[in-house]
């Protein structure tokens, strides 16, 4: 009896440490399900987040710009509402998330980034802080000249800190396809400015994988 009963136990341990695992292994294989993983503090406003990611996007660079052999990358950030009077606005006649050289300051406002992430999700509206962040790194390496090579160079240099995000664990699948949600949507109604949704997928994508010495190809 006495036998019967603590074998008996014991597979009941077994199965219950079975499942714990594989309960375990599941949570870990999904990785962060909801959202990139950010801090508490930066959750608190859209601007706080927006800075958050800038920061990440900013510390990823200054390595990548070091094992270059380039200085430290510089930029401003604004991330007021359309209204105020923006060096680059008058002659691109554009008010949305931008980078301009002349003031070396990136323009991501608040509403829009909000707008991006209700419809597309967080990663999508950091995916576009990375990108603008990505016309400052060409400015930093080739002077301030933007056409449609350099979008899809910006996309590639986003998807490289996106793959970084990605194997730090911070970033999931989902994200990611947030992004290319995003492409498919509001981000590939540009072909001729910004390239079709597929060119900005595969540029993004090879940014991802291969890494940002890999987005000179455009
Ligand atoms: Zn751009």
């Amino acid at each position: 009896m006495t036998s019967t009963a603590t074998k008996r136990t014991t597979a009941v341990r077994f199965i219950l440490a079975l499942l714990t695992a594989l309960v375990f292994i599941g949570a870990v294989g999904q990785g962060p399900a909801e959202a990139m993983t950010v801090p508490r503090s930066a959750r608190r406003t859209m601007s706080t987040w927006q800075t958050y990611v800038l920061h990440s996007v900013d510390g990823y660079w200054e390595n990548v710009m070091a094992d270059w052999g380039q200085p430290e990358p510089r930029v401003r950030y604004n991330w007021r509402n359309p209204g105020v009077s923006y060096q680059c606005a008058a002659s691109t006649r554009n008010l949305g998330p931008f980078y301009c050289s002349k003031d070396d300051t990136m323009y991501v406002p608040t509403n829009q980034a909000r707008h991006t992430w209700t419809t597309y999700g967080d990663f999508a509206a950091a995916f576009i802080i990375a990108h603008e962040y990505g016309h400052n790194i060409q400015a930093e390496l080739y002077g301030p000249k933007v056409n449609r090579y350099r979008e899809l160079q910006a996309d590639c240099f986003a998807g490289a800190w996106a793959g970084y995000m990605f194997r730090k664990g911070k970033v999931s699948n989902r994200d990611v396809k947030e992004v290319y949600r995003w492409m498919n949507g509001v981000g590939g109604n540009d072909p001729v400015g910004h390239g079709t949704s597929r060119q900005r997928k595969n540029a993004f994508y090879k940014g991802m994988t291969k890494g940002p010495s890999k987005c000179s190809g455009f």
